[in-house]
């Protein structure tokens, strides 16, 4: 027992940084969950979603290590972040911008060797403007809107498109892609809807190759794979089905220092506004993360963190930068300035906090604060 309540593993914060807590980020989970999404896609091939910094974990890190598992497709969602992660890559690598590009933006593409996907005829007729200009040939992805009504090209302009790829000849069409809006529900009605109208697309498009399942859209079979997957969360943890048990290994954990300890009596406020009130004599721990380093507001009252097993209750609001526990669970002098307690990890999953947050794995991840620690293993 004793072992549980004093787990080694988090003992100490790594001091000479500053730091507030030790975020670790396990680069061998994140290989681990590419190649068993592979297999799961294959035949078809397997890219990686690194937009948004790799969902906050590193994107550099994240895809030098996925670039060596053999994964050579990467998508990122802004420009700004291809022209960032391009020059890091292996020149055999291909980086996407899922979002497009902004007008301005094509000649700086195409000398970066980034490919955008082509949303709108308009992006498609500027990058086609863009290729007559240089005299080249420069690829691109066209993206379909199947029924999301966020990206893509319109059912109604699908004909102007097919005209434009066909006469003007500056362009040439890697494959086409659309993106699944319910694909972690598998019972979702609205996966074989869209699944429907992408056939009614290669229908139209024929000799085109398909890219169409994210994480969720792997697991829906075949139908879904096309001949490239576009994984993202799965990669990094997270569950690709809200309500199934998550078959990928967990990549990140987190651990945050203790700043003080008080014992309070009945009665005692507890954090802004006195929303909290203590209803006997309770101990108390201050923790050094708040909503500046990636825990949400909406945890105030709610949730918890861990000290091994034991589950210690965030009391009162969630502050800028730090949250209040209830640690009367535990033998009194257990936590002490600079202990560590467990936000992500063996007690806690990504899925767990997003839950009590009322919000995603998600956003937990890409919410992760810059003033941790941060370790890849
Ligand atoms: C973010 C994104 C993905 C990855 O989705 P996950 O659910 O994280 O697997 C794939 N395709 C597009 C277009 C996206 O925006």
């Amino acid at each position: 027992m004793e072992a549980d309540v004093l787990p080694e593993r988090v003992r100490t914060v790594q001091t000479v940084t500053g730091a507030t807590g030790n975020l670790s980020i396990d680069l061998g989970a994140i290989r681990r969950n590419y190649a068993k999404l592979r297999k799961l896609a294959a035949p078809a091939r397997t890219a990686a979603v690194v937009k948004a910094d790799a969902y906050g974990l590193g994107d550099r890190a994240v895809s030098a290590a996925l670039y060596d598992e053999g994964c050579r497709h990467f998508f990122v969602a802004q420009f700004v972040e291809a022209q960032r992660l391009r020059p890091h890559l292996g020149r055999d690598a291909q980086v996407f911008v899922l979002n497009g590009l902004q007008p301005g933006n094509e000649r700086a593409c195409a000398a970066a060797g980034i490919i955008p996907v082509a949303n709108s005829i308009e992006q498609l007729a500027a990058w086609n403007e863009t290729g007559e200009t240089l005299d080249r040939v420069l690829p691109v992805v066209l993206q379909f809107d199947t029924g999301m009504s966020r990206l893509g090209i319109a059912p109604q302009d699908r004909a102007d498109v097919l005209e434009l790829i066909r006469q003007r000849g500056h362009v040439e069409v890697l494959f086409i892609m659309s993106h699944l809006a319910s694909a972690d529900d598998p019972d979702s009605e609205q996966n074989e809807d869209q699944l429907d109208e992408m056939r009614a697309i290669a229908g139209e498009f024929t000799g085109f190759d398909i890219c169409f399942a994210n994480s969720g859209g792997i697991f829906l079979g075949e139908d879904f794979h096309g001949v490239l997957a576009r994984p993202g969360i799965a990669l990094y943890g997270g569950a690709p089905n809200s309500d199934r048990p998550n078959p990928m290994d967990p990549v990140v954990s987190l651990d945050v220092a203790v700043v003080q300890t008080r014992t309070v009596s009945a009665g005692a406020k507890v954090g802004y506004s006195g929303a909290h009130v203590t209803s006997a004599p309770r101990r108390l721990a201050t923790i050094a993360a708040g909503y500046a380093d990636g825990l949400p507001r909406s945890l105030s009252d709610r949730g918890a963190v861990y000290y091994g097993a034991t589950r210690l209750p965030i009391v009162g609001r969630v502050s800028m930068d730090s949250i209040t526990v209830d640690i009367t669970a535990l033998p009194e002098g257990t936590l002490q300035l600079g202990s560590l307690v467990e936000i992500l990890g063996p007690h806690q999953t990504l899925e767990d906090i997003a839950r009590d947050a009322g919000t995603i794995a998600y956003e937990i991840l890409t919410s992760l604060g810059s003033r941790y620690h941060r370790q890849y293993l």
